[in-house]
């Protein structure tokens, strides 16, 4: 994982726009590394396909598939539910689909953060329609108290407060994605 400091790199963007640690990059990677762990035993003798959610999940499912101590396969999709703003509209965007066959495999979505829970609803139902095994999430962070819906997660990294966030694959307008670490985000969107 990242050699260089976040520290060196915060230097370039307007300093005040970067709240406060929420979480530590290396508590991000001592989290994973359990992560990959737990999901190692549970998965033992049949393998996960990792669905990474793009963009926000990209460094979780980088660190997490490399976690893990069993032949996963990885695929990709694009969702799109924010647009620029800082709140979910409801309404989520199949952008990019996956390329491989659902059926009959033990899937699990890496998410990077679970707000309101829409964006997951809908992938859950959108995936579950598709005749996999099992169907499970991975998320990095869940804003607690914020679901509109009940979540079942089965891995969750941090539970965090409500306030927007950056880093470690997290955006504003594609920026912040590869601090190591996780901070509010208080500047202007
Ligand atoms: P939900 O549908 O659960 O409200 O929102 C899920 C999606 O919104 C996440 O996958 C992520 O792309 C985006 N999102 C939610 N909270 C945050 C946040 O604090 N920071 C960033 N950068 N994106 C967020």
């Amino acid at each position: 994982m990242g050699s260089r400091d976040d520290k060196n790199l915060t230097a370039h963007w307007a300093a005040h726009d970067l709240g406060e640690v929420v979480v530590a990059a290396d508590d991000v990677r001592e989290r994973i590394v359990e992560l990959g762990r737990a999901i190692t035993l549970d998965y033992a003798g049949r393998p996960p396909l990792l669905v990474c959610v793009l963009k926000g999940a990209i460094n979780f499912m980088s660190d997490l598939m490399r976690a893990i101590e069993l032949p996963v396969e990885v695929d990709f999709m694009a969702v799109s539910s924010y647009g620029a703003a800082t709140k979910t509209s409801g309404v989520v965007r199949i952008v990019k689909d996956l390329d491989v066959d659902l059926a009959d495999r033990d899937v699990l979505i890496v998410e990077d953060v679970v707000d309101s829970g829409l964006t997951l609803n809908y992938l859950r139902q959108y995936l579950g329609a598709r005749g996999p095994r099992s169907l499970e999430v991975c998320a990095l962070l869940l804003k607690e108290g914020e679901q509109r819906v009940e979540q079942d997660l089965k891995y969750v990294g941090f539970a965090i407060g409500p306030a927007f966030v950056v880093g470690y694959g997290l955006d504003v307008n594609e920026r912040y994605r590869n601090l190591d670490g996780i901070y509010t985000y208080v500047g202007e969107v």
